[in-house]
């Protein structure tokens, strides 16, 4: 889940996400000791299966990118990306998915589904792939594969996390720090405001900013706007439009460098506010909100509030006192209530360590 730094990492800028306490599991098995040569690929899942779990079987020679329908695709696509490596053949086998991370919620459950399946996949073929590029593996799985043109931040919180921290990310250089979260010393938590309006990344909104990221990046002539530190400077861009995304993007990872800072100085009245200044960014200038996320961000405002994820529905997470969690949920509830949208899903969720074998 994302504390702050959204839509960052495909500029190749910061972000500063944390693992939570949900988990994608994964179970892997070779074909080869029953069936020996087999190339039929099993892949089944708890999510959305009534009673008998329905099995979907495809051989190897059907990874082709775009073309596995339905959830399969996720874990087909590590498949995938896997056999691409040199020396790397991944035959038949049965892969059996259970997780409770919320699907469509902004809170990255392809990627988690995605990164339990290369950490299993690492360890059944003593693979020991580096956990960079397990990222970028699952990156390519999503991007090519899938068709879904999503950044390195979700999966690298997946698989770099620790508890207690949250995982501050240069996604251009790809290295990485441990920011303590002083949530336990300001008797606060994370509330996540799930408003069960779900988005897709495949759809277009998403690949709309991209591409609007980089038309600004190619109108200043530069290739990331990483490279681009204030927003005067961005006043060289005619397309109106393109220049308040990338307003989106310099000023975004400004508030990611003053987040980590105000983390490091247990200032999380000043983390709160960098919240709500991200939240308005993305609501005014990337334009990726969503009424319902902007009604959650404003009843929940009170300690730092924004919305999470990539957008267009999904979640809002928010900084909350330990006593302020049932009042602010109520505030949220009524709020909801009061405008005719659907009862949201209000919970807290903790920093947790990154995959592992389980
Ligand atoms: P998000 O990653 O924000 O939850 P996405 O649209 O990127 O939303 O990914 C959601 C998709 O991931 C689902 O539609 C489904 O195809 C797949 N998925 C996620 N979790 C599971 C699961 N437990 N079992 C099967 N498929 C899953
Ligand atoms: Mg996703």
């Amino acid at each position: 889940m994302n504390l702050i730094g959204e839509h960052t990492d495909y500029n190749l800028g910061y972000v500063l996400p944390f693992a939570i306490d949900k988990n994608a599991l994964v179970a892997v098995r070779r074909k080869s000791q029953l069936d020996p040569g087999s190339q039929v690929l099993d892949f089944a899942s708890t999510y959305g299966a009534g009673g008998e779990l329905p099995i979907t079987s495809i051989t190897v020679d059907e990874l082709v990118p775009r073309a596995v329908p339905g959830w399969a695709a996720y874990p087909a696509a590590v498949l995938w990306a896997l056999n691409q490596l040199d020396g790397v053949r991944i035959g038949g086998l049965e892969l059996m998915v259970d997780s409770d991370v919320p699907v469509g919620s902004g809170l990255s459950s392809s990627h988690a589904l995605e990164v339990a399946t290369i950490v299993a996949l690492d360890d059944l073929y003593g693979l020991q792939l580096t956990k960079v590029q397990m990222a970028q593996l699952t990156q390519r799985a999503e991007n090519e594969f899938v068709g879904a043109p999503t950044g390195i931040m979700d999966q690298s919180a997946s698989l770099m996390s620790q508890a207690q921290h949250a995982l501050f990310l240069d996604c251009r250089s790809m290295e990485t720090q441990a920011v303590p979260l002083p949530l336990a010393q300001h008797n606060a938590v994370v509330l996540v405001i799930d408003t069960r309006v779900e988005h897709s990344h495949v759809d277009g909104g998403y690949a709309a900013r991209r591409a609007n990221c980089e038309q600004a990046a190619a109108a200043l002539g530069v290739e990331s706007l990483r490279e681009v530190h204030s927003i005067a400077e961005l006043e060289a861009i005619a397309d109106p439009v393109a220049r308040r995304r990338a307003k989106h993007i310099v000023t975004e990872n400004r508030r990611v460098l003053d987040a980590v800072a105000a983390l490091r100085a247990s200032d999380l009245g000043a983390v709160g506010k960098l919240l709500c200044q991200s939240h308005e960014s993305m609501r005014d200038d990337y334009e990726i909100s969503s009424e319902e996320l902007d009604a959650a961000v404003e009843a929940a405002m009170a300690g730092g509030a924004r919305m999470t994820g990539g957008g267009f529905g999904g979640s809002a997470i928010a900084l909350v006192k330990r006593e302020r969690i049932e009042p602010v949920s109520q505030a949220v509830r009524e709020a909801f209530d009061h405008a005719g949208y659907v009862e949201p899903a209000i919970f807290t969720v903790i920093a947790d360590e990154g995959a592992g074998r389980a």
